[in-house]
């Protein structure tokens, strides 16, 4: 039996593992004792990673060859790899041709490899010359990402997990910490054994696993986030519990702040958000305190949170509100203290990292600044890099419906299902004239939409690197070969870039020297690449090798040249990453939901995650006993609503929002507010299915969430949507 060290590829956490395998076949995982992140532990879904991951499951649900329909709508037929890129160079080639640049676009994934990710971006931006290129991290993280850098100056959550050991007080606020971050959880149910005045207050419109452990729990109105920080922040500044001295030495923009929640009384939050008065001074203070009660002996607070901010037309404004409240009373910068946003996905951060966003470069770098557009063109060997603003994923899925993207590549992300408005997103698949999707699963709803099929490599057959939501970068490596003809994501991407160049620039000196005939060391080439691009950037990896992180395991960034080790937590000095070293408040007002409720659509929708399910279940879905905790979708309501509409558990309702209905049983579930229904994100049209008013089918709930963004983030409002439901 081999053991390889490796990550697990489903949340943010990055749990280490260690795959156990003979030959082709993984046979076991267990968690890495030796990684920081987890320390042995893993959640379900890490835990049967070995088996979803079989080769008896490989062979009947991944995608085995490269495959080509000629006609939409044929079944599509096996070609060789050659013919595939050679196609696909040709369309790009032709579409960029007579459209320009702009006319092709690039979708990818939060499950990507660092590596892919790179490749990806210099594909796009510097060899094709378009900014069209967003990732499904877009529906995930786009905000926090904003918020950060709005506040705080860049994209560096301040904290990591040992924090949760020296809090005093703990904000969990859009996050069912339980399920969708359950190593994590684990640490805060220590932290909590270890220290039992340690305050846990939770937020959120259902009364979760997580919030059912809160000491205080606010059973906040969908989207009234933002009026819950600015009104505790009106409490702090009432009751002189912010730092007024931290402000004055380390910030900008408190007068405008101050003005702002000058309004947002107790009276005016408790009737928005729908909380009493009394749960409000409670959470101001502990937050501000650090449940010390006392801003002379301040303990420290850390706020972890997740989609339930992101997910929203507000999304940034959520994510900078709360960091102001860590700015007010000095809860950042040190143990215990700061926000701390969970990321989603396993590699969410690692996107962030080399700019596979549509409005960011590498390293953390805008599009927007000359400056960095022209370092990494310098970078790149290139005269420059493209200005003209990329398309966000919403944005570019519309572009597609509208004729303005001719040619999609989609990696690893499965829009089909996961998109909002999926009427708009399949039109855009439908109109697209190329569709070049690179999968490791066949069982992918895109699938069907696609012209060209390139199979992937995944977990357990992959090398390189990720980042997990404390900036640590960890090692994933490759136990068995991928199946069948399967490539890895980043190879994939030069030997297409290869083929294209010699097209669009014959002759030139090739912008992809590496070597996609051994993974480890073409790997470890384009990670070499993206380091040397952080040189003197806030995430400056210049000081970590490949050879480091095999000999002393995961490191956390920055790890500048002559570090000895990565930093912990950000900001010690309350120097901020900003032009004049301080932080910013934002002042944003409350903005309701982009749909309320009313007479036609009376009722709230909220989407989440189970415990023990991952996205759109394409790897999850392949083990029964996966299936014990949630066997199959229903739409839960609480039990007065059913009663108010003569329903009982299991009768067969019709949930319908402006874009389309889906017809699932009902059942009862006492953690949700009244006039508020929850559906779980994952099923797809396999479990889940539905029309569009114009008839098209639709499959999964996002397809009833609106796609209204947050303007300054462009993440669509996953989290609420206004609808109707009528007995079925
Ligand atoms: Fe994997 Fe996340 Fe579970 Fe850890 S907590 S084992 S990273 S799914």
């Amino acid at each position: 039996m081999q053991e390889t060290a490796s990550t697990c590829p489903y949340c943010g956490v990055g749990c280490g593992v260690i795959i156990e395998s003979e030959g082709a076949q993984i046979t076991g995982v267990r968690g890495d004792p030796a990684h920081p992140a987890n320390f042995g532990r893993l959640c379900t879904k890490g835990a049967t990673l070995h088996r979803t991951a079989s080769r008896s499951v490989t062979l009947q649900t991944r995608l085995l060859q490269p495959l080509h329909r000629a006609r939409r709508g044929d079944t599509p037929q096996a070609l060789s790899w050659d013919a595939a890129l050679d196609l696909a160079a040709q369309r790009f080639a032709d579409t960029i041709g007579r459209q320009g640049p702009d006319a092709v676009g690039f979708y990818v994934s939060g499950q990507l490899l660092t590596e892919d990710y790179y490749v990806f971006n210099k594909l796009a931006r510097g060899l094709i010359g378009t900014n069209n290129i967003d990732s499904n991290s877009r529906l995930c993280m786009s905000s926090a990402v904003a918020g950060y850098k709005a506040t705080l100056g860049a994209d560096a959550p301040p904290a990591c997990y040992d924090d949760l050991r020296h809090a005093q007080c703990l904000f969990i606020v859009g996050s069912n910490t339980a399920w969708a971050h359950p190593v994590l959880f684990r640490r805060i149910e220590d932290a909590r054994a270890a220290n039992p005045g340690l305050k846990l207050i939770v937020a959120d419109p259902r009364r979760t696993d997580t919030a059912a452990m809160a000491d205080l729990f606010l059973p906040l109105q969908p989207g009234s986030d933002v009026m819950l920080f600015n009104g505790m922040l009106h409490l702090m500044l009432w009751e002189g519990w912010i730092d007024a001295a931290f402000i004055a030495a380390h910030t900008t923009g408190f007068a405008a702040l101050k003005a702002l929640v000058r309004d947002c009384t107790p009276e005016r939050v408790a009737q928005v958000c729908g909380i009493a008065q009394d749960d409000l001074v409670r959470a101001a203070q502990w937050f501000a305190t650090g449940a010390s009660g006392d801003p002379q002996r301040r303990g420290a607070t850390l706020s972890l949170y997740c989609q339930g901010l992101n997910q929203s037309r507000s999304g940034t404004a959520k994510n900078a509100a709360l960091i102001n409240l860590h700015l007010a009373c000095a809860q950042i910068g040190r143990p215990g203290a700061g926000p701390f946003s969970l990321t989603g996905q396993p590699n969410a951060m690692g996107g962030r990292e080399v700019g596979a966003l549509a409005n960011l470069l590498g390293a953390h770098r805008d599009l927007a600044n000359p400056q960095h557009r022209a370092e990494v063109a310098a970078l790149w060997g290139l005269p420059s890099v493209p200005a003209q603003p990329g398309r966000s994923a919403v944005e570019m899925f519309q572009a597609a419906a509208d004729g303005e993207i001719k040619a999609l590549w989609i990696a690893c992300t499965n829009p089909a299902q996961s998109m909002p408005d999926q009427a708009t997103v399949r039109r855009a698949l439908q109109r697209a004239e190329f569709v070049l999707l690179q999968e490791a699963f066949a069982t992918s709803a895109t699938a069907q939409y696609a012209d060209l099929l390139l199979p992937a490599s995944t977990w357990g057959e992959k090398t390189g690197t990720v980042t997990n939501s404390e900036r640590r970068i960890s090692r994933v490596r490759a136990a068995v070969p991928a199946p069948g003809q399967a490539r890895h994501d980043w190879a994939i991407a030069v030997q297409f870039a290869h083929r294209l160049e010699a097209l669009l620039r014959p002759g030139q000196r090739s912008l992809f020297p590496y070597d996609t005939a051994d993974a480890d060391l073409g790997a470890q080439s384009v990670w070499n690449e993206h380091r040397e691009s952080t040189r003197g950037r806030d995430l400056d990896i210049s000081g970590l090798s490949w050879a480091l992180l095999e000999s002393a395991g995961p490191q956390q960034w920055p790890y500048p040249a002559g570090a000895t080790t990565g930093k912990a937590r950000l900001y010690e000095d309350a120097v901020f990453a900003t032009a004049d070293g301080r932080a910013r408040f934002a002042a944003h007002p409350w903005q309701p939901t982009a749909e309320q409720r009313d007479a036609h659509y009376p009722w709230s929708l909220n989407t989440g995650r189970l415990r023990d399910q991952w996205h759109g279940m394409t790897r999850t879905a392949t083990l029964g006993r996966l299936f014990g905790h949630a066997a199959e979708p229903c739409v839960q309501m609480h039990p007065q609503d059913m009663a108010r509409q003569r329903l009982r558990d299991g009768d067969l309702v019709q949930l319908s929002s402006r874009r389309g209905a889906i017809v699932l049983p009902v059942q009862a579930d006492a953690t949700l507010g009244l006039a508020q229904v929850f559906i779980a994100m994952h099923w797809g049209s396999e479990f889940l299915s539905g029309r569009a008013p114009g008839g098209e089918p639709l499959a999964g709930v996002n397809a009833l969430c609106t796609a209204a963004l947050c303007p300054t983030s462009k993440q669509p409002e996953l989290k609420h949507a206004a609808v109707q439901l009528v007995r079925a």
